[in-house]
């Protein structure tokens, strides 16, 4: 290694890792956990599990099942087989963890060892983990969204071949929970019960976030927020207060002045109606901020609004600071947090917030808070 004259290395807190982005996200754990109770004041009497798939929702699998754990969530639900032994190994033996995609064939083996509970998907995989004793395991229905899962009419067939494995839970996924006016909510409650009725000594499962907040009809014996634990509730309108669970900032490279006609940004598509401060952030759509947001996203900085001026970049956008004269060069600016809440970043973009969440706070370097829950 090369040396400094005073034999220390004269690079030590470069950051030498091609990964490492400036997006930076705080995320408050402890603000994840008071979610999960929300929602299990919520659910009555029903179990309250946690979906922590995709990382988490891109908050970070491990320490986000870690603390719910701690906080009482005894079922939690990934997406792969892969994200369920990472969740394995960071909370244990005990807890339930529950695949929703289910076995690929010949994956019925990989679930025995780490006591990874597959949904049963079809008539195929209930065979399968029949033939492979695979144990415990949970009957999805699809009720209406042609997803994943059984079909309706295939719940009797599938519990005929589950005899002996027969499933703990049986679920079903609501296709419109978030408008709480849409028939088809009470349409696939009702296909639920119907098709549940297969498996008698199973326990039912209907809800995600928006789902629960639709009525006690609705819980069942679990629900399974997961949007709703990282601080949107999920509803078309919103309903249910929930915290904030990160912050997420990027830091101003430099502060500009633009004069009056000029232009900002690729495609010069912003003209500057007079002069005004402009402030270039280190962040644009390879962070997920997501370039459709162009024109009219914004930041904040101390709790003010900084527009999006032009097109974003892929590292870089530009805001109007005018109305922040103290913001400098190395300041962070918010890009999510308590003034830039995620539906509005969303909105923004044209998205929802499910899609800021795993893009812009999964990509970004993650620090925690209240990790002592
Ligand atoms: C993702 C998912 C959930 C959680 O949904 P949210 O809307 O994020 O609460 C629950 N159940 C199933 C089957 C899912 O795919």
């Amino acid at each position: 290694m090369e040396t400094s004259p005073t034999g220390a290395d004269p690079r030590p807190s470069l950051p030498t890792d091609p990964s490492l982005r400036p997006l930076r996200a705080v995320v408050d754990l402890g603000a994840i956990v008071a979610n999960w109770k929300t929602f299990q004041r919520l659910s009555g009497a029903a179990e309250c599990a946690a979906v922590v798939k995709a990382d988490a929702y891109g908050f970070g699998a491990t320490p986000v099942a870690q603390a719910l754990a701690r906080a009482g969530a005894r079922s939690f639900f990934t997406a792969t087989i892969g994200e369920a032994m990472a969740v394995r190994e960071a909370l244990g033996p005990g807890p339930a963890i529950i695949v929703l995609n289910g076995p690929a064939p010949g994956e019925e083996g990989a679930f025995r060892g780490p006591g990874l509970v597959p949904c049963i998907n079809s008539l195929g995989q209930a065979a399968r983990w029949s033939q492979s004793r695979g144990g415990a395991c949970v009957a999805q229905i699809d009720t209406g969204m042609n997803r994943l899962g059984l079909r309706p009419e295939e719940a009797t067939e599938a519990a005929a071949l589950l005899r002996e494995e027969p499933p703990f839970l049986a679920m079903s996924h609501l296709a419109c929970a978030s408008d709480p006016a849409n028939p088809m909510n009470e349409e696939q409650r009702a296909r639920f019960i119907a098709a549940a009725a297969a498996f008698p000594q199973a326990r039912r499962s209907l809800a995600a976030s928006a789902g629960a907040q639709l009525g006690a009809a609705f819980h069942f014996d679990m629900i399974r927020p997961g949007v709703g634990l990282y601080g949107w509730d999920g509803m078309d309108c919103a309903a249910t207060p929930l915290a904030c669970a990160a912050v997420v900032t990027a830091p101003v490279l430099q502060r500009r002045k633009v004069r009056s006609g000029e232009t900002c940004g690729y495609g010069a598509t912003f003209l500057a109606p007079g002069d005004l401060d402009a402030a270039i952030i280190a962040c644009g759509y390879a962070d997920g901020f997501f370039r459709t947001g162009s024109g009219r996203a914004a930041v904040a900085f101390g709790g003010e609004a900084l527009p999006v001026l032009g097109r974003i970049s892929m590292d870089l956008l530009i805001v109007d600071a005018s109305a922040c004269p103290a913001l400098a060069e190395g300041d962070r600016v918010e890009i999510i947090g308590p003034t830039i809440a995620a539906e509005a970043a969303a909105a923004a973009a044209g998205t929802i917030a499910y899609e800021i969440f795993t893009t812009c706070v999964g990509r970004a370097g993650k620090s925690y808070r209240h990790a002592a829950f």
